[in-house]
Order: structure tokens, then C-alpha cells, then sequence
């Protein structure tokens, strides 16, 4: 074996391990504190990527005001809602602080588009997945290259495919260390956080949107339906993720957990 491959190695355990500890450390700290250690004991790069959506807002806060060396990171789509671009400046304006953005690669969209048309992504799972593939799951690729730590704002309660997550994770596929500081968070007790610290949320959730992605895959929810019914409700809902929370086959955190995919 070549040294930098058994180096690749070592660090993709070191990692591995890292990962193991940090999900038992974060059992007792608050959001800050677990996003204070991951700062401290992640190697190298750790990135945060922000839908701006609720939980999400409340980290970029805690990130923002405590000056955490993790990069905010959003994916824009180009099919985002207009209130979630507003959100985008009005939070830049209040922390003074600039959330990057990747974008999907233009040839790949051009080509998407040619193929499928602006919205294929009605009409066949298949296409969903293209769309999704190109406007964000590659350009996720990009933003979390080279890093060695992935801060989400994934929840537990969000949905049945994510009440198996853990506080932290070691991601087989991207070989770095995924982390949900939120994980055991209700959407009401951040509801309230964000209330009483004066965080700016989309004006979009108190519409019945609690879930928010592209405006033409989104729509408000029923009473009694869980947080992410208003996602690409028109499909199965065995197949509704983006395909950005995958383990190392491909699979999505429900397929994972011994679920059909
Ligand atoms: Fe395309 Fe809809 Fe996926 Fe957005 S959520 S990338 S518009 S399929």
C-alpha cells in the first residue's frame, strides 16, 4: 500500500473514532457546547449547510454569534421561494456575516433541463431524482469537499425516516464526521429559542410550510400531517428524500434503518 493511501486510511479511522466520541460527548451539552467541541476536536474543515429553514436558522445563529470557525454553506437550486431568499439577505444584514452558496453546474443543468423540461420532476420518481441530483446533491459534493466535519440541521421528530439518526455519525460515503446537533430537539422548542433570541425564520412556516425546499416541491401541510408531508407529495412517501443523507451505498436514512427504499 502507497503511504498517502495508508495515510487516507489512518485518517479516515481517526475520523471514524472521533465520531464515536463526539455522538457520547454531545449526550450532555447543549447546541452551542456541540458545536463549540466540534470546532475544537474536528481536523481541518467543518461545514454547515443551511436550508434556512427553522432548525437550520437557529444553528447559523449559534454559529454566527459565538464566531465558530464552520462555514455556513447553502445550496441554491435557482427554485428556491422568494421568501427564502429574502430570509437569506435579512440574516446576512443581521449577523453581518455571509452564508456562501453553490450552485448547480450549468452544463449538467442545461443538459437536465433539454432532457426533462423546467419540470420534469412531476412526472416520474426518476426525474425527481435527476433534478435533485443535479440542482443538489452534486453541487453538495462541492461544498463539502476537502472537509473533514458536516454540521445539518436534521431533527429526529422531522419525519419517521430520521428517528433512527444519531447525534453524531461517522458518513461512510463522504468519510467525514456528520453531525445533528438538533437531533433531540423538538420543532417547539425551537419555535420558542428562535422567538426569544430574535432569530430570523422564513414567514413561509407560519403559513403551514414547515418543511421548506424548492417552491414548485413544496407545499403547506394538513393538520395531523408530519413535518415533511408537504415535500414531493406527489410521490410514495418511502421515496421522499433528496438524496443528500445517504450511508455508503446509496441508501437513504430509511432504507438504512432496515426500511424499503
Ligand atoms: Fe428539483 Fe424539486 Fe429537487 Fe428542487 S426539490 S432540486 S426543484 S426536484
Amino acid at each position: 500500500m502507497s503511504a498517502p493511501a495508508a495515510a487516507a486510511i489512518e485518517g479516515t479511522d481517526a475520523l471514524r473514532a472521533l465520531s464515536l466520541e463526539l455522538d457520547a460527548a454531545f449526550a450532555t451539552l447543549d447546541p452551542e457546547g456541540r458545536l463549540r467541541l466540534l470546532a475544537e476536536r474536528v481536523p481541518g474543515r467543518t461545514v454547515f449547510t443551511t436550508s434556512l429553514g427553522i432548525e437550520d436558522q437557529m444553528l447559523t445563529h449559534l454559529v454566527f454569534r459565538a464566531k465558530l470557525p464552520i462555514e455556513v454553506v447553502t445550496l441554491d437550486t435557482g427554485r428556491l421561494f422568494p421568501e427564502t431568499y429574502a430570509l437569506w439577505q435579512r440574516t446576512e444584514e443581521q449577523y453581518g456575516r455571509r452564508i456562501k452558496a453553490k450552485y448547480p453546474q450549468a452544463d449538467a443543468l442545461e443538459a437536465l433541463i433539454d432532457d426533462q423540461g423546467i419540470n420534469g420532476f412531476y412526472f416520474a420518481p426518476e426525474m425527481r431524482k435527476a433534478c435533485c441530483g443535479v440542482r443538489k446533491v452534486e453541487p453538495l459534493g462541492r461544498a463539502l469537499a476537502g472537509a473533514s466535519g458536516w454540521v445539518t440541521g436534521l431533527r429526529r421528530d422531522q419525519s419517521p425516516n430520521r428517528e433512527k439518526l444519531d447525534f453524531v455519525e461517522f458518513d461512510e460515503a463522504r468519510g467525514m464526521v456528520k453531525a445533528n446537533p438538533l437531533f433531540d430537539w423538538t420543532r417547539e422548542e425551537i419555535r420558542v429559542f428562535t422567538a426569544e433570541n430574535g432569530v430570523p425564520v422564513n414567514e413561509l412556516h407560519d403559513k403551514g410550510f414547515l418543511s421548506i425546499g424548492c417552491a414548485p416541491c413544496t407545499r403547506a401541510i394538513r393538520p395531523g400531517e408530519v413535518e415533511r408531508a408537504g415535500r414531493w407529495w406527489w410521490e410514495e412517501e418511502t421515496l421522499r428524500e433528496c438524496g443528500l443523507h445517504m450511508d455508503a451505498s446509496g441508501r437513504s436514512v430509511r432504507a438504512r434503518d432496515g426500511k424499503p427504499a
